[in-house]
């Protein structure tokens, strides 16, 4: 067990132990599952509708090079300037760059996941330029000086009590103002803001291949506001968001909102085919979308586990899964938690640092039930085991341990060496510190073998 499993499972008991936590991921999760229940209800045929996203995205993994290629062709004949990283830190001199020819001093941004991965914020504060959110969620986590908690609602761990005292401390705001009276204290900050930043930076819901086009979808309008009045877009997208053609995109867009919150369709969705044209009034003079592979390439070219790149981050399967339910968003230590972030963690972070994320999985299956892009994470998870063991651990303890336990297992008549006191010694002693301390195991009986012979 290496320093990284070891803090996973020290953070994991003390925050499955924090009462208030599960308190508020419990109040705030049965929000969305009564909100997703119904906007799933909301379908004459839902699987169809599963169906049909399940077979396109893997259509444009299948010929994901000719799909980004096509899309590139397209946006940059519109003056669109396309960028490719090949990881993060070309991600960032990119930006920095940018930044440098548009003499930037401020960027307002909207809700990305992809930005986290890269640490947008961080590497741009480092050169002395701000970057502040627009999602409200991701504003309260930024302000609070923490990182986003779930893929699709930042904030979820925050109560309203919580987030009243962030606002007291930091802006010395009323502690009894309401949700509202909070929003539009956000919104009246946020739109002098982007009246001043000379760039506005969004991710990418979809890069629409045939149409050359980037799909944006939000709630609050900010990524509308971000890309409206600075000068410059950023759009930052996954090499994997590629879908073949706009008319999938009328799937996609109900599919991921229904999943995601429970709407039929998320309030404000936006195509991005470029900059302003001559003569339009609001747009950006200039745009850019940089294109980001961190890993993905290395990830397409696993058989198996490939198939995890046809998520579209609805967040469905966080919301079903127990454990993350129970260890939170932040225990993961990894831009993408829970089930999904498990299985794609150890190839973005590599195996050293994620493999154990794996592990916290109870191979109950509730991550597949509900996605609605048909990935079977669970067995995708198992699969990062197989993998692990292979590779990492084969010669270890554990892998010495596993081997016995298989050959023990494969050979009944090994179960029943030895006297059951013994065994139940060894279970209570060695065997509860290695399985679990907070549950004490049922003491062993008496084989079936044996009790069925005495029977006849
Ligand atoms: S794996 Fe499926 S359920 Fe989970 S975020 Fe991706 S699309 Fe949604």
């Amino acid at each position: 067990m290496n320093k990284y499993y070891k803090k996973f499972l020290v953070d994991a008991d003390r925050v499955s132990k924090d009462l208030k936590h599960r308190k508020t991921i419990k109040f705030n999760m049965s929000k969305y599952d009564a909100a997703v229940e119904k906007g799933r209800m909301r379908y004459i045929n839902i699987e169809a509708a599963r169906n049909y996203v399940a077979a396109k995205k893997r259509e444009a993994l299948s010929e994901l090079d000719k799909n980004l290629l096509q899309f590139e062709e397209k946006i940059s004949k519109r003056g669109v300037e396309v960028l490719w990283a090949t990881d993060s830190k070309m991600a960032g001199h990119l930006i920095n760059e940018i930044i440098t020819n548009h003499n930037a001093k401020l960027i307002v941004k909207s809700k990305s996941m992809t930005t986290e991965e890269i640490e947008f914020n961080h590497r741009v504060e480092s050169i002395g330029v701000e970057s502040v959110e627009t999602d409200l969620g991701e504003y309260i986590v930024q302000i609070a000086g923490e990182k986003p908690y779930h893929i699709v609602t930042p904030a979820m761990h925050k109560s309203k009590i919580d987030v009243n005292e962030l606002f007291h401390e930091k802006f010395d705001c009323d502690i009894n103002l309401t949700a509202e009276e909070l929003t539009n204290y956000v919104r009246v900050k946020l739109r002098k803001l982007y009246q001043k930043a000379e760039i506005g930076v969004t991710g990418a819901n979809f890069i629409i291949s045939d149409i050359g086009a980037i799909a944006v979808t939000e709630n609050e309008g900010n990524a509308i506001m971000s890309t409206s009045f600075p000068k410059v877009h950023i759009a930052i997208a996954g090499i994997e968001k590629v879908i073949p053609t706009m008319r999938d995109l009328g799937r996609f867009w109900p599919v991921l909102a229904s999943h995601g919150t429970g709407q039929a369709v998320t309030v404000y969705n936006t195509i991005f085919t470029g900059a302003k044209k001559d003569g339009e009034n609001f747009g950006p003079e200039k745009m850019y979308v940089i294109l980001l592979d961190n890993k993905r390439t290395e990830l397409l070219k696993q058989p198996v586990q490939s198939d995890s790149l046809a998520c579209i981050r609805c967040g469905a399967c966080l919301n079903a899964c127990p454990v993350y339910r129970n260890i939170g968003g932040y225990t993961y230590e990894a831009t993408y938690g829970g089930p999904i972030g498990s299985m794609i963690s150890p190839f973005y972070q590599g195996f050293e640092k994620s493999a154990h994320l794996s592990y916290a999985c109870s191979i109950c299956g509730k991550c597949t039930e509900v996605c609605p892009a048909k990935i079977d994470i669970h067995m995708l998870l198992l699969h990062n085991r197989n993998q692990d063991v292979e590779f990492h651990n084969k010669n270890g303890i554990f892998g010495f341990i596993m081997k016995s336990f298989k050959r023990m297992a494969l050979n009944p008549f090994l179960f029943d060496i030895g006297f059951n006191g013994i065994k139940n010694f060894f279970l209570r002693t060695i065997g509860k510190n290695m399985f679990s301390k907070h549950r004490s195991l049922p003491p062993l009986q008496k084989s079936f073998r044996k009790t069925y012979k005495k029977s006849l």
